[in-house]
């Protein structure tokens, strides 16, 4: 097999083996391997053999532009390991690449409508620099095998379209490393696919970090119209000569009116399709998107194609969910949000060779394969950490909770004294996870007072530039406490291998009760009989086991895992705790973590 080191890990021959035959039994794989096994290597290389003897296309599909470097190593050390040349290519979004100036300042759908234009105009000279057959033949060799980065820096050089060359790259690429939505956005799959002359039915579908795709399928679904996207709209129309959707937009506008009427500021309300009289939506979105082109002559964005999109959307409802929020006074949200990820990933499984889908934290792998509608003979494989047991802490402390109802000033003060005093015991550096932003500040003011050394802020809004700075400082400082949010930008996906030696989860990440939750919950009800736990329960274990993922990166790493809440004990929480975990339930966990780091 082509595998590019010397050793293999424990359990990844076991991974490895059980791709080799779900993939000679055309089976799809789901597979929960924890941190440290060696889940790139250990995918590629059955895959890679799979796909050359069948005429096969990898397509390995990350949730990060960043997780494309590991991919991109992997497959060098092989070619380098195994005298092979494999060709890999990868592509992240089409804006991202775009060579054109201030294209950063477009929507999505903008940016699409304005990249279409120029193509149709034949007004993108890196574009039709690009479709010169000599500059192909130029500049293939060139980015061949170059990470994306690298890729739009030669291209750019050049006067070449980014994404052109790399889509040019892909034609002859064994591995595509891309963005989920290349595969699951039915309208993007097509076109690159088309384009890269490749197709679903010979293709191998590796999926990365795979429990975050439901929730980025069902955003990819989800559309809103507000009031104020609707009275921008009108002043589009009048600034630009395009009166003839002017009816069209006072109608929504009336519609909203009238369905928001009775609504209280911040009440919400479930709303039914027939409660608004949208007859005409597509041949209204079709007129919108038109008035849009004028418009984008002009300017970088406009909010029509926004609510052309909408209007489209709306006729779906089997796995929808419709709510009307009254966000401020003068603020109306009609959110038309997607429930189901399923009905996205239907097509691509129906047609695709192959699929594994994989990641650290993904139990209940039958949650996962209800969630994403993976077929019934779906092959589950479950592994445990590569690491020594020795090196990690696993404790509950069931003393204070997160609970909306239980929370007021003595506990915020309690959850400090604790925290802080976990914190002071632990000899190096913390990350301390909060549910929310809100809730950390609320703790902070005590956790200020209790704690003993430097404290570091993880901010809700930051660039790429100001995380790393933080990041750096964090990393020098020699005793120190970083307090950031479960969902924020330090709870997943940032490596600190030998960083922390501690992470202390606070409270249980769960959605707000709201509608949407309620509704998801229903939805799961009706159809796994499991809304509670689908809908609610597991998806928040799930961040809290990513953000105490955060600590042991190597099997160097030694550290303390601490879950801060009653809710851990529970019965219903408890279960989802990875079964090799030897947890303590104990209400004086500062012994324990003493004796831990005494022992060496
Ligand atoms: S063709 Fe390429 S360079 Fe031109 S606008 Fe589109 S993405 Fe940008």
């Amino acid at each position: 097999m082509l595998f590019p080191y010397n050793k293999i890990r424990p359990f990844q021959a076991e991974m490895m083996s059980a791709i080799e035959n779900a993939l000679k039994e055309r089976k799809f794989l789901l597979i929960h391997a924890p941190t440290g096994l060696g889940k790139t290597a250990g995918a590629l290389a059955p895959a890679i053999e799979y796909a050359l003897a069948n005429k096969k296309t990898i397509f390995f599909l990350t949730s990060r532009h960043t997780q494309q470097n590991v991919v991109f190593e992997t497959v060098k050390k092989i070619n380098e390991t195994q005298g092979t040349d494999l060709q890999v290519t990868g592509i992240i979004g089409k804006r991202q690449m775009c060579a054109q100036p201030n294209v950063e300042q477009l929507s999505s759908n903008d940016f699409t409508e304005y990249c279409k234009a120029l193509i149709t105009d034949k007004a993108c000279t890196f574009y039709e620099n690009s479709k010169k057959k000599v500059v192909k033949e130029f500049i293939e060799p060139q980015v061949r095998n170059k990470k994306p980065d690298e890729l739009i820096r030669i291209c750019k050089s050049h006067y070449l379209c980014p994404y052109e060359i790399s889509i040019q790259a892909a034609k002859s690429a064994l591995i595509i490393i891309s963005d989920y939505y290349y595969i699951f956005n039915k309208h993007i799959r097509n076109a690159a696919l088309g384009k890269m002359k490749k197709e679903l039915k010979d293709s191998i579908i590796i999926i990365d970090e795979a429990h975050n795709l439901p929730q980025r399928l069902r955003k990819l679904l989800s559309r809103q119209l507000t009031n104020k996207m609707l009275s921008f709209a009108r002043k589009e129309a009048q600034k630009y000569g395009q009166e003839k959707i002017m009816p069209a937009l006072d109608k929504l506008t009336e519609e909203l009116n009238k369905i928001s009427e009775k609504l209280n500021k911040e009440e919400e309300r479930i709303i039914k399709k027939r409660e608004i009289e949208l007859k005409d939506a597509e041949d209204i979105a079709d007129e919108l998107e038109e008035a849009a082109k004028i418009v984008l002559v002009d300017k970088k964005r406009t909010v029509l194609n926004t609510i052309a999109n909408f209007l489209k959307n709306w006729k779906e409802d089997e796995g929808y969910s419709r709510i009307l929020k009254k966000e401020t006074d003068d603020t109306i949200i009609l959110k038309h949000n997607c429930i189901d990820p399923a009905l996205l990933t239907k097509e691509v499984f129906d047609e695709a060779h192959a699929v594994i889908a994989m990641s650290g934290t993904l139990q209940p792998l039958d949650m996962y394969a209800d969630v994403l509608g993976f077929p019934k003979d779906t092959v589950k494989k479950e592994y445990p950490s590569p690491f020594p047991d020795k090196n990690k802490l696993v404790i509950i402390f069931p003393r204070t909770t997160t609970k909306f109802s239980k929370r007021d000033e003595k506990q915020y003060d309690n959850i400090a004294k604790v925290t802080a005093a976990m914190a002071n015991a632990i000899p190096g550096k913390t990350a301390i996870f909060f549910p929310s932003y809100h809730l950390r500040d609320s703790v902070l003011k005590y956790f200020e007072e209790y704690y003993e050394n430097s404290i570091y802020l993880e901010q809700s809004k930051t660039t790429k530039e100001e995380k790393e700075k933080l990041l750096e400082k964090f990393k020098k400082t020699k005793k120190a406490a970083l307090l950031g949010a479960a969902t924020g930008s330090f709870g997943e996906g940032i490596d600190m291998p030998g960083v922390l030696k501690g992470v202390i989860i606070v409270g249980l990440p769960l959605q707000k009760p709201d509608l949407e939750t309620q509704q998801k919950i229903q939805y799961y009800d009706d159809k796994f009989g499991k809304g509670w736990d689908y809908g609610y329960v597991l998806p928040a274990m799930t961040t809290s086991f990513q953000n105490a993922g955060r600590c042991i990166r190597t099997e160097k790493d030694k550290g303390v895992l601490i879950f801060v809440d009653e809710r851990f004990s529970w019965p219903n929480y408890f279960k989802t705790f990875p079964k090799d975990w030897n947890i303590k339930i104990t209400g004086n966990p500062i012994g324990l973590i003493d004796e831990f780091f005494q022992e060496g």
